[in-house]
């Protein structure tokens, strides 16, 4: 029954009461959106623009950014309305997250200690403003350009003075601003986030490995780097009940959303969105397309009750069945 249902799934995200849930893809470049675009998916949820410039070692100019983010953008171009329900399709640009995993020659500070604790993110433009400067410059053009309905978020928020500043440099440009939830103290804090920003989007990679202390590229720490633990679980369902008393959107973009039966566990928590990569979109919507908002709710205690991801995972398994 599960395999048929993903066979026939076709979007858009709802589940069986009917319920709305963006379901939106991660994407790397232009190659990436325009492939996305053909699946199930209303819009990009996080286009790493940092994973465009790995290779170069100067900064490219406002024009050439601004080709390159017109390029995601055209992929989810308005459409006009009766063409299948996309009429509402946007996309997050997520500024440079330059640093630690994602090192970006013209940005990263050399010889860090501990650079996942280091300047990366949106900490890079406290030394460099004008580096996001000319980003967001780039992204207001690619907007203006192609007409996309585009929103922009900063990585590695900490405090609500760096979601203010970053808001208001994103307002400035007529687009609407939000910050990842990646660090437990903007977790903790989304309500006060909330009150300057439009949206959040929690970055359940980041936010496990600060959560847990453990490094996310460490294999051996497997059992802690792992979205399912439930001090990660309590801060996720701490922002989404943010986003719900604030009436904003409160989205998760990390590999948390791609694991379909944490998705309805997020879904039962209050997120509005998921954003994983495409080829996890139909094993998500199928899932989701089969539960109820209720179905949800339970499941979100349930691993929020849970003493390990093990527990979780079984308790969550018993709720929804199999
Ligand atoms: C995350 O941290 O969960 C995230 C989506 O950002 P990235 O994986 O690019 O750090
Ligand atoms: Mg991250």
């Amino acid at each position: 029954e599960a395999r048929e249902a993903l066979a026939t799934w076709e979007g858009p995200g709802r589940l069986n009461d009917g319920l709305a849930v963006k379901l939106l893809a991660n994407v790397a470049d232009g190659e990436s959106a325009r492939a996305a675009a053909g699946g199930p998916v209303e819009g990009v949820g996080l286009f790493r623009t940092e994973l465009c410039f790995l290779n170069r070692s100067e900064e490219p100019t406002v024009d050439e950014q601004t080709d390159i983010y017109s390029g995601v953008l055209e992929a989810f171009g308005r459409t006009e309305p009766g063409d299948g329900g996309a009429g509402d399709r946007y996309v997050v640009v997520r500024t440079l997250d330059a640093g630690s995993d994602k090192p970006v020659a013209y940005a990263t500070l050399p010889g860090e200690e501990n650079p996942a604790l280091g300047v990366r993110g949106l900490r890079l433009a406290l030394g460099n403003p004008g580096l996001m400067e000319r980003q967001l410059d780039a992204v207001a053009a690619a907007a203006e350009r192609t007409g996309t309905e585009t929103w922009v978020m900063a990585p590695m928020v900490a405090t609500v003075a760096e979601a203010r500043d970053f808001a208001s440099a994103v307002h400035g440009r007529g687009l609407r601003a939000g910050v990842m939830v990646e660090v437990p103290s903007a977790a903790l804090l989304a309500h006060r986030m909330l009150e300057v920003v439009d949206f959040l989007s929690i970055g359940t990679n980041d936010l496990t490995q600060y959560a847990m202390a453990a490094d996310r590229m460490a294999t051996d720490l497997a059992h802690l780097t792992d979205p399912w633990q439930p001090a990660v679980l309590q801060l996720i369902a701490i922002t989404a009940e943010a986003g719900i008393q604030a009436g904003k959107p409160v989205g998760v973009c990390g590999e948390a959303a791609a694991d379909p039966l944490l998705a309805c566990a997020l879904i039962g928590m209050g997120i509005t969105s998921l954003s994983m990569a495409p080829a996890a979109v139909r094993a998500v919507g199928a899932r989701l397309a089969s539960v109820s908002s209720q179905d949800c709710e339970e499941a979100a205690e349930a691993a929020l009750a849970a003493s390990d991801p093990a527990a979780g995972r079984a308790a969550v398994l018993e709720v929804l069945g199999g």
